[in-house]
């Protein structure tokens, strides 16, 4: 499982006048963060450094909560301190290698409606938590996925980083087997793309960087209305379970 393999792709799309969506590919920690307000490209990349430099070497799923709590509090407290700034905020969707009680897991932590799908037997399945308006309209069965997708507020998020002091992330644990592939994704894609499309392109192109860059196309293809912003994270198979 400690076996990773990660790409990003991340684009500015074919109506937006500039890229507020942030990305990070590290050895063991994979971001996505999309911006929203005047600036809100401060606001994505403050969070995933702040992110960053907070969980530390030693993670727990604790400490990757603890970190996007610090990140929030660092966008919040400069979003309150510089006037050009107010109103900033950003989405949020980590996924870190965690050590937990049985060994070494994935933990996912999400604020906002950036998304994180787990790729398994060639179906996408999300398994993360939209904050948004018509996330939980979907949840009490009053509006369908693809209603939701096309839905004039679609961007109204419920919950967000920067926008108060303190906020409180979902977090899931997701253990994968070997040649699984998650996906983390900014709104970007998945309003353009349903999850059939995307399980089909992230199961049919094997190379992670050719499913990334093949992501981005198709989501611009339809119109590329936002930022759309891919992370692509391969289990690798353990060497002795390789082909002869
Ligand atoms: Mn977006």
């Amino acid at each position: 499982m400690t076996l990773l393999t990660a790409v990003a792709a991340s684009d500015i799309g074919r109506v937006r006048e500039s890229n507020q969506d942030a990305v990070l590919v590290d050895e063991d920690l994979f971001v996505v963060a999309d911006g929203m307000g005047v600036r809100g490209e401060i606001a994505s990349l403050l969070a995933v450094e702040v992110l960053r430099a907070s969980v530390g070497a030693i993670r727990t799923s604790a400490s990757l909560v603890e970190a996007c709590r610090e990140a929030n509090h660092a966008v919040w407290r400069r979003a309150e301190t510089d006037p050009e700034l107010a109103g900033m905020g950003t989405t949020l969707t980590a996924i870190g290698v965690v050590t937990g009680t049985g060994g070494k897991t994935l933990a996912v932590v999400n604020v906002g409606d950036s998304r994180a799908y787990l790729i398994q037997g060639g179906t996408a399945q999300c398994i993360t938590t939209d904050d948004s308006l018509v996330g939980d309209l979907v949840r009490a069965g009053e509006l369908t996925e693809s209603e939701a997708r096309t839905h004039p507020q679609r961007s109204i998020l419920t919950k967000a980083l920067g926008v108060g002091p303190d906020v409180q992330p979902h977090l899931v644990r997701v253990d994968p087997a070997s040649g699984d592939r998650l996906l983390l994704c900014t709104d970007g894609l998945f309003n353009e793309l349903d999850e059939g499309e995307i399980g089909s392109v992230l199961s049919s192109v094997k190379d992670p960087n050719e499913a990334a860059v093949e992501l981005v196309r198709l989501a611009n293809s339809r119109g590329g209305s936002d930022n759309v912003s891919v992370v692509v994270v391969d289990i690798a198979r353990p060497p002795e379970a390789l082909p002869e």
